[in-house]
């Protein structure tokens, strides 16, 4: 019997045909282009790989970690079949003067043509001293890459709002990378991908759809796909039914916490957050496997201003792991949906979750009018 997996017919030698087709399914359900997994298959195969460089600043590199978990198809395929890495320094082979002059060379070659991804927040503070590469600042080397690059990525919440190098007091003035574009004038569009980590698929279809379609995903107000963070998490997440139910965890590992019960009560930001973690999942493994999903509240890693905004113990940080002091009306909200602060104000109700609604509708708002003021940016 013919074996199932047989890569003869596939363009990615070592993925068999149906995986490869199954892959490009699922690129095109993430961008919320139905019927485009050909268009997908033929763009991914019929040119050159897109060339990338990825330029590592103020990071944990989790952002690469979470990469390297996607397994449709592995990311040694996605690296050398579906785009082209010519940078990146963690997985390069080479180091030193030898992976510099290779990304110069790459530049030169690929100029106006590259795709920059950009992990990790870039300090400014003191000519931007604190994170160097080959001799060169992480702000230096942002510039002179930026300025090239066809199209920038901002990967996970550091390179798109300031992460954790920029909870107060800021010492390194780590700044996300939109803000250095707009400071220095640069006209490259960037694209943000949140998270913490940032979910690998939303990474990989805005690449596809860049290849696809030869253009941009259409963006939110903060400049994130809105193929990916069009929804808040409180709208999918699996525990929605008790918090419609009003049956809440009170304590980690408490009865309610054992039967999956809503994790309002222990400071979920669910529902002010924008991102599809209730969908995607992380790592592969099925249904469940996201952070709400294995019993941690989410803590709003993918919206600016909710997560990593003070140190731990300031009054200014937001209420992580501490039940609101007034509570929505549970009834009221039942059969809410996309829009939390429209869907507050309608319910009437107060306090807590109101004013998170209303500050998240204030904050997309003005994000055009904000984004100056993110992290200690340059002036
Ligand atoms: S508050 Fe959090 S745990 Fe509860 S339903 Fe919303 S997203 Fe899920
Ligand atoms: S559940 Fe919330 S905190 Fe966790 S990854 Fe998703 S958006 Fe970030």
């Amino acid at each position: 019997m013919r074996q199932e997996d047989s890569s003869e017919s596939s363009p990615i030698p070592g993925v068999s045909r149906r995986d490869f087709l199954k892959f490009c399914s699922a690129m095109a359900a993430v961008m919320c282009l139905p019927g485009m997994e050909e268009k997908i298959a033929e763009a991914v195969t019929a040119q050159k790989r897109p060339p990338v460089l990825w330029l590592s600043a103020q990071e944990c590199t989790g952002c690469t970690e979470s990469l390297l978990r996607t397994n449709h198809p592995t990311l040694d395929r996605l690296i050398l079949e579906l785009i082209s890495l010519e940078y990146h320094e963690t997985l390069l082979a080479g180091s030193g003067r030898q992976a510099e002059d290779w990304r110069e060379k790459s530049m030169k070659e690929n100029k106006g043509k590259y795709i920059l991804v950009v992990d990790g927040s870039i300090p400014v503070k003191d000519n931007g001293i604190y994170c160097k590469i080959g001799g060169k600042t992480a702000l230096a080397l942002l510039e002179e890459m930026g300025s090239q690059a066809a199209a920038v990525i901002a990967i996970g919440s550091c390179a798109s709002w300031g992460g954790i190098p920029s909870a107060d007091p800021n010492p390194t003035g780590a700044t996300p990378v939109h803000v250095i574009f707009k400071n220095k004038g640069i006209k490259i569009p960037v694209v943000n991908i949140p998270g913490c980590p940032p979910n690998p698929y939303n990474f990989l279809s805005t690449v596809l759809y860049f290849l696809t379609l030869k253009k941009l995903p259409d963006l939110d107000e903060q400049g994130r796909p809105k193929f990916a963070y069009g929804r808040i998490i409180h709208e999918n997440c699996e525990r929605r039914p008790h918090f419609d139910a009003g049956r809440f965890a009170l304590q980690f590992g408490d009865d309610g916490h054992r039967k999956g019960y809503c994790l309002y009560k222990l400071g979920c930001k669910g529902p002010e957050t924008f991102n599809n973690c209730p969908i995607q999942l992380f790592n592969d493994v099925g249904s469940g496997a996201w952070p709400v999903g294995t019993g941690h509240p989410c803590f709003g890693c993918s919206e600016q201003g909710v997560g990593f905004t003070a140190p731990l113990h300031s009054p200014a940080r937001p209420k992580y792991i501490t039940p609101p002091s007034v509570f929505p009306d549970v009834a009221a909200t039942r059969g809410h949906s996309a829009t939390i602060a429209g869907a507050a104000l309608a319910a009437g109700i107060a306090g807590a979750a109101l004013g998170a609604a209303v500050a998240t509708g204030k904050k997309i708002q003005k994000h055009g009018e904000e984004e100056g003021k993110t992290g200690t940016g340059e002036k």
